[in-house]
């Protein structure tokens, strides 16, 4: 358990990630019935980019940084900047999901790391709404549902720090899908070459998941030994998703250098 996402807090994957969780809450928020959001691998909620870790990467100068001072574009991307420039410090999953929560949602967000946990309290503690656990984001998932709401957002955003990780999150995700079809989930991964990615959504997909949207990311150039893809599988995603994110991503992606790509798999094509 090395990884610490203060090196990589705001970096192009943080904010093609954040953007598709604003989106996805505000559809879910058009309805009045509550809903559940579960953070499984949620950090530490909060993070200074002007820290030693944030500035020996880099890689928020290169990421959200270059978003300062964009205007316009639709209402998740006003959001997602709104949320981003709220403070000096870069918001995380978690902090993002409660700020949108209204009163009838609630947010369980897991983190194993006993420090980054015990940030997580602290960022979390001004919303009622919201809880901090420090656990195993998949084994706590699998006890969580299904949510008694019966609506709700699983973001599954491990630090893939070992290869096996890729199976073990979609075997997660299977086990999580059984006692929850219905939910939408937001899977995160790296992509480091074809093969291994293609083989992590064909794994995801042998769950019996019919509906599914995958955002690919890919930066023209990054620094050496950086990440310069990463993806995002969205299980049961919300009508007219890529369409909302695509009008955001077409703003965003010029200022990172990056290309996007979405391919939507079975009923999730529109
Ligand atoms: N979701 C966060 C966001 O978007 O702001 C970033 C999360 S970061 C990529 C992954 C986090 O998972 C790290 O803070 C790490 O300590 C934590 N972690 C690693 N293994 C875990 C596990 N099995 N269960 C819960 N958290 C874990």
């Amino acid at each position: 358990m090395n990884y610490r996402h203060a090196f990589h807090a705001g970096n192009f994957a943080d904010v093609a990630k954040h953007l598709a969780l604003v989106a996805i809450l505000q559809h879910l928020a058009k309805k009045p019935a509550g809903f559940v959001v579960i953070d499984t691998h949620a950090g530490s909620g909060s993070y200074d980019l002007s820290s030693a870790e944030a500035r020996r990467t880099g890689e928020a100068v290169t990421g959200v940084m270059c978003l300062d001072g964009l205007l316009g574009g639709n209402d998740v991307l006003t959001t997602y900047l709104s949320l981003a420039n709220d403070e000096k410090r870069y918001p995380g999953s978690p902090l993002i999901a409660a700020k949108l929560l209204r009163p009838q949602d609630r947010l369980v967000a897991i983190e194993k790391h006993p420090e980054e946990r015990a940030a997580l309290t602290a960022t979390l503690r001004p919303f009622l709404r919201a809880r901090a656990e420090e656990g195993d984001g998949y084994r706590r998932l699998l006890a969580l549902l299904p949510p008694p709401e019966r609506r709700g957002l699983v973001l599954i955003d491990p630090p893939y720090e070992s290869p096996a990780e890729f199976t073990e999150a979609a075997k997660a995700f299977a086990a999580a899908y059984r006692r929850f079809a219905t939910g939408t989930y937001m899977i995160w991964f790296p992509i480091k070459s074809a093969a291994e990615a293609n083989g992590f959504c064909g794994e995801v997909m042998a769950s019996g998941a019919t509906k599914l949207l995958r955002l690919d990311v890919r930066l023209a150039s990054a620094g050496e030994g950086k990440l310069s893809a990463a993806g995002l599988l969205i299980v049961n995603p919300p009508w007219q998703l890529q369409s909302v994110l695509a009008d955001a991503l077409a703003l965003v992606a010029p200022r990172l250098g990056a290309e996007v790509h979405f391919e939507a798999v079975g009923e999730a094509a529109e």
